[in-house]
């Protein structure tokens, strides 16, 4: 574990059986510094085990970076679920993950992820209270995804900016990589200000729903990363942005919602730069849904949060700023953004509160 090579000092890294229900799941704890680790429930077939946990660790590594910059009181987490082949989710098995999570004692709350739903959330409020992401008549906020392509709106409003001056969202195509919660959603954002869409996914019927409501012109999925567009979304899964790919991307923005979109942070942040391509990194511009949640557990609630993934914009530009006047890859300067308020005095006493 401590040799791993995505072993980034985390505090704690939990491997749970329950046989009875089938499960297998790995919670890792990346930071709970500046309060109780937060990020999400990730239920999914898995190559390996070892794969698993790259994953975790990744993942709960991210949470912690996110829940920074956002100025969150919370420190990243992040839990997966293994899926033997074939085998499917049950009410019994995310009952097994809430007593997993109960036994942490809120050091780790969870919520949604690519293969959880609200229900699953449910499941989970039976065994702890440590769950975020509840249906709204079971006194949560809901779906996070909504307040991710906000986030993700003002990042690309805020790129744009950037890197087109003088142009705005009525006059830029983007290509959105991955039409689920996220991309829809801010599919329907950006055609509503005016955006040209290209779009891609696995699943047709998403495609084609795209097509309709928002004029959206379809691409294949090997090439959306490569289609002619002034901003590429990558808004599916992670390590997209790699050496098959950067050579190929056209886009000279990429902003979208995916986790951990570069495969290896330093070298391809670097090539993204060379390039001249400006790269919102990843765990500030997809930050809403986490603000959302987040409010689930603070005192003023959801009356701000709207205003505060709006923020996400003027963040984007600070780190924009940042990279250009010391020559610095975005993502860089995102993690020293991320690092000052980890380990400023000022967040550690608003913690301790
Ligand atoms: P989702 O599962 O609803 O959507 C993902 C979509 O990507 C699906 O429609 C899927 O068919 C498609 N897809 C998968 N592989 C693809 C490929 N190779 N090419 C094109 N499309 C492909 O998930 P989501 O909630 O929309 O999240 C999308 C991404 O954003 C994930 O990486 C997730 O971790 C991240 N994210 C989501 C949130 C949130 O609030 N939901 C918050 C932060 C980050």
């Amino acid at each position: 574990m401590f040799q791993h090579r995505s072993f980034a000092d985390h505090e704690q890294v939990v491997h749970v059986s329950d046989p009875a229900v089938g499960l297998r799941c790995i919670i890792a704890m990346h930071s709970t510094r500046l309060g109780p680790a937060i990020g999400g429930c990730r239920v999914r077939e898995y190559g390996s085990e070892d794969e698993a946990l790259d994953d975790v660790l990744r993942l709960s590594r991210g949470m912690t970076m996110k829940a920074a910059v956002a100025n969150v009181p919370f420190g990243g987490g992040k839990m997966v679920v293994l899926l033997e082949p074939g085998q499917t989710k049950t009410p019994a098995l995310m009952r097994g993950v809430g007593r997993a999570i109960a036994r942490l004692g809120g050091h780790y709350i969870t919520g949604e992820d690519v293969g959880s739903t609200v229900a699953d959330m449910a499941e989970i409020r039976e065994e702890t209270d440590h769950v975020l992401g509840l249906p709204p008549e079971a006194g949560g906020s809901g779906d996070p995804s909504p307040s991710t392509a906000l986030g993700i709106f003002a990042g690309i409003e805020a790129a744009v900016r950037a890197r087109l001056p003088g142009r705005g969202l009525s006059d830029i195509v983007v290509a959105v990589q991955g039409l689920g919660n996220v991309g829809f959603n801010l599919c329907h954002l950006l055609h509503h200000a005016g955006a040209k869409l290209v779009v891609a996914d696995v699943r047709p019927e998403l495609v084609a729903r795209a097509v309709t409501a928002f004029g959206a012109t379809s691409c294949e999925v090997q090439s959306v990363h490569a289609a002619p567009s002034d901003v590429f979304s990558p808004c599916a899964l992670g390590a997209g942005l790699n050496p098959g790919t950067i050579p190929e991307i056209r886009a000279r923005i990429i902003a979208g919602g995916a986790n951990n979109q570069l495969a290896d942070e330093t070298r391809d942040g670097g090539a993204l730069m060379e390039r001249g391509i400006l790269y919102a990194p990843d765990y500030v511009i997809n930050s809403g849904g986490m603000i959302q949640l987040a409010a689930e557990f603070l005192p003023d609630g959801q009356a701000d949060v709207r205003r505060r993934v709006l923020g996400i914009g003027d963040t984007l530009s600070a780190i924009f700023d940042r990279s250009e006047r010391d020559a610095i890859p975005t993502h860089a300067a995102a993690a020293d953004l991320a690092e000052a308020r980890l380990y400023s005095p000022a967040a550690l006493t608003a913690a301790a509160q």
